[in-house]
């Protein structure tokens, strides 16, 4: 007999990058669409693992994260955003930036709670909000540079808005947060109860000349505010799942009793090797940037003379393209069709949004790929 199950997620299916992923591998399609690394992680964070593995780091670390990679973070912030975070009480570490999304949400979201999020917005927020039982508004990004509409922002909140999610630099469309639009979210937040949970994965990814501005070092905002980022893409390690989350202690503390049942720690050899590594090479990431900046470089000047059109990416590791000179079928259609008859797996724009832009065509391409790959596939898309 079955037993009936009453889902709690009725509209989530299987997310869209792993099945583009598996069509890929289906079809033996280059794989531009999940944001995977070619790349392999640095030898000395490799060897560090092997190191800890042998040795004693086998057993429970402790809830928060190991202290000298928490440590570590604290510099970094500090020399990075000028932002002083105290490793015993302002940080965590979590599994994947995923988990600290989901804890923050998890910490601060209840029943009826209002959270506003902006449309295209990743795929992990709304379920999670849903789980708590509360509510996600949607503001959709204006066009075509995918700005935040702050009015619409401002109208979007009521008494029960309890937290704005923003992502910065943002998937899929690059774009990062001034320190303009921060002062304006902080003003609109001033009279309220509201809390932000800013997803700054990216935030090493940030093209020419451009920096990041991190919610962490807001003067205002940083105090009512969760912060979470993820050595998953800056050390091409998205498999290790280990990322972290910043906030004030009253804040970490409600974050942490979250983090204790959920996962109660993160695999122990992975944070030892990783503040190994990062004590030992301070200015590891400092040359990622440049890094995929080339790479980013390289596959709109393949693209160049094709009828896809690549639209400006300030960061991240994806290319939005626009294929309405190639067809007007909806994303959906055009990159399953993509993958299975031209070989190249992409990522379609409107699984990212509640209510998708009438006539926008859009696919995300990821460049975190090795030159080969992007001259193939490119060829292949150059020929649409
Ligand atoms: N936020 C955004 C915007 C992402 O693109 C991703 C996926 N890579 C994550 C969070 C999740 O990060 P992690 O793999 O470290 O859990
Ligand atoms: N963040 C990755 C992307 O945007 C995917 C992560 C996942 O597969 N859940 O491609």
């Amino acid at each position: 007999m079955n037993v009936p199950v009453a889902s709690r997620l009725p509209g989530v299916g299987t997310t869209i990058f792993t099945v583009m992923s598996e069509l890929a591998r289906r079809h033996g399609a280059f794989n531009l669409s999940q944001g995977v690394p070619d790349f392999d992680p640095p030898a000395a964070l490799v060897e560090r693992v092997v190191h800890h593995v042998r040795g004693k780091a086998n057993q429970y670390p402790p809830m928060a994260g190991v202290l000298r990679l928490r440590e570590v973070i604290a510099v970094d912030l500090l020399r990075r955003y000028g932002r002083q975070a105290s490793p015993a009480d302002e940080i965590t570490i979590t599994v994947g930036g995923t988990e600290g999304l989901s804890a923050a949400i998890l910490a601060t979201v209840g029943p009826g709670d209002e959270v506003i999020v902006f449309d295209p917005a990743y795929d992990s927020y709304e379920p999670i909000v849903t789980l708590a039982g509360g509510v996600t508004l949607h503001v959709p990004l204006l066009r075509p540079d995918f700005a935040p509409d702050w009015d619409r922002v401002r109208s979007a909140f009521s008494e029960r808005t309890r937290l704005v999610i923003v992502n910065t630099p943002h998937n899929p469309s690059g774009r990062c947060l001034t320190s303009r639009d921060l002062d304006t979210l902080a003003e609109i937040l001033r009279p309220t109860r509201a809390l932000v949970l800013s997803d700054e994965v990216y935030e090493h990814m940030v093209y020419d000349g451009l920096r990041h501005v991190s919610v962490a070092a807001h003067p205002e905002l940083g105090q009512r505010s969760f912060v979470v980022s993820s050595f998953g893409k800056t050390l091409h390690v998205t498999g290790w799942k280990v990322g972290y989350c910043v906030a004030a202690p009253a804040l970490t503390a409600e974050l942490r009793k979250v983090h204790q049942f959920l996962t109660f720690t993160v695999a122990s050899p992975l944070q030892e090797a990783l503040a190994d590594y990062l004590e030992s090479e301070r200015h590891a990431i400092d040359g990622l940037a440049a890094f995929y900046q080339a790479r980013r470089d390289r596959l709109v000047t393949l693209l160049a003379g094709s009828r896809l059109h690549c639209l400006p990416v300030a960061a991240t590791y994806f290319q939005l393209v626009d294929y309405s000179a190639i067809a007007d079928e909806a994303d959906l259609d055009f990159s399953r069709r993509l993958v299975q008859e031209h070989g190249v797996a992409t990522i379609p724009m409107s699984p990212f949004s509640q209510r998708p832009v009438p006539g926008e065509r859009l696919v995300r391409l990821c460049f975190a790929k090795e030159d080969s790959v992007l001259e193939a596939a490119a060829r292949r898309l150059a020929a649409l």
